[in-house]
């Protein structure tokens, strides 16, 4: 056939298929046309030969030629439009993407920053690090490192005085501390009181300077007729809940734990035995962490029976043991949190203490980063920064420091972990 000897670089087998619409009428109507041609010539039998030569060359031009000349615009036509679709919608496929990357990058920012504020580098950091700590939970790491503890923070020698004969608790915790001074005051024998606090139930709680001073105000008060001097009580252990659904509400938590953990709910005692202590945020928008203190029963169920998943019904949470330290993250000392911070609040400007080196700033603009990390808490102890250098390369938050260990046995021992 004509057509499919023609000669043209763009022919190909896989564009005529696309032909096939406006390509087909075209067709039709010139063979239509060739048709008629055709007609008229076997009709006009007594046409000029010249003028039969004529029509039956360009009958020959449009079989041979422009037909398939058609078909091979219409095929790059289809061609091109198809190609052209497809870019658009590559186009717009990038554009999403570079869109959904923009926020997800512009998230991971927030996130970051939210982190540092929420101290939560110094907790992922002591629950990523595979450490002593984290294997053998808060409670054995404190019979491990108890004996070690030498540093004296404030009010860590604590004792709780009450009146003697006072089972009808008609006394206050005031008259107690009168009591406590006129005997203190009158034999002071030894002892430092650096402060007190008035406590429910009649009791005082009276903190000494050193344990020396702590163990001679014990004798005083417990040689006396009036008063007894006992050991503070331990505080109850706080589980982390990490990832609540955010629509829980906080007070509801408790109830639903006992409802939806039966072994839990057989150990609650009363309405003491769970309680929330604080939310954190977690990193998950949705979620929230939320810290409540339990019975050391309740906590060993939840570590050991329960394997640390709490059911809230449609979904396990994981709960570990929260760390008993509190850091600040902008002056990175212990005992309080940034929103309680005293040097944030003698000085709004001032910027945090950088975790990289002993200078104030966000590490992040750290001008040392390349050098070796020191930590701030380390360095200010006299002596330290002179005698040992390498004593002070760690980061102030983690768990090789001193001063870090030392605030962590501290706080494990005020906690009844149970053992
Ligand atoms: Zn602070
Ligand atoms: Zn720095
Ligand atoms: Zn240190």
């Amino acid at each position: 056939m004509a057509t499919n000897s023609v000669n043209s670089p763009n022919v190909n087998n896989r564009s005529s298929h696309n032909t096939d619409t406006n390509d087909g009428e075209i067709i039709t109507t010139l063979t239509k046309m060739q048709t008629t041609l055709d007609n008229a010539v076997k009709v006009s039998k007594n046409m000029r030969v010249d003028v039969k030569k004529s029509i039956d060359d360009q009958i020959e031009l449009l079989k041979s030629n422009i037909i398939p000349q058609v078909k091979i615009l219409i095929s790059n036509v289809i061609q091109a439009q198809n190609k052209e679709s497809a870019y658009r919608k590559r186009i717009t496929e990038l554009e999403l993407s570079l869109q959904l990357k923009n926020q997800a990058e512009s998230d991971k920012l927030e996130n970051i920053e939210k982190m540092i504020l929420e101290n939560k580098e110094a907790l992922t950091k002591i629950s990523n690090q595979g450490s002593d700590i984290n294997k053998k939970t808060y409670a054995k790491a404190a019979t491990i490192n108890i004996g070690r503890q030498k540093a004296a923070p404030k009010n860590s020698y604590a004792s709780i005085l009450y009146l003697k004969d006072d089972e009808e608790k008609t006394k206050t915790s005031t008259d107690a501390l009168q009591v406590a001074r006129k005997l203190v005051c009158s034999k002071p024998a030894g002892t430092a009181i650096i402060a007190n606090k008035l406590l429910s139930n009649g009791k005082i709680m009276i903190f000494s300077k050193d344990e020396n001073s702590k163990v001679n105000l014990d004798n005083l008060i417990n040689a006396s007729d009036e008063m007894i001097s006992e050991e503070p009580k331990r505080q109850n252990p706080v589980i982390l809940l990490k990832g609540v659904p955010k629509e829980i509400d906080r007070d509801d938590v408790p109830k639903i734990i006992k409802d939806c953990n039966q072994d839990i709910a057989n150990a609650c005692e009363n309405e003491d035995s769970i309680t929330v202590v604080y939310l954190k945020t977690n990193r998950k928008e949705h979620l929230v962490n939320v810290a409540i203190k339990v019975t050391p029963t309740i906590r060993r169920i939840i570590l050991e029976t329960l394997d640390r998943n709490v059911s809230f019904g449609f979904n396990l949470v994981y709960a570990e043991d929260a760390s008993p330290v509190r850091q600040c993250f902008h002056c990175l000392s212990f005992g309080h949190t940034q929103t309680k911070c005293p040097v944030k609040e003698k000085n709004k400007e001032e910027l945090p203490q950088c975790m990289h080196c002993p200078g104030k700033h966000l590490k992040a603009n750290c001008p040392e980063k390349n050098k070796k990390v020191i930590c701030c808490n380390c360095a200010k102890q006299p002596g330290t920064s002179n005698k040992q250098p390498e004593n002070i390369n760690h980061s102030p938050i983690s768990e090789k420091c001193p001063i870090y260990k030392a605030v962590l046995s501290k706080a494990i021992s005020k906690i009844d972990y149970g053992y």
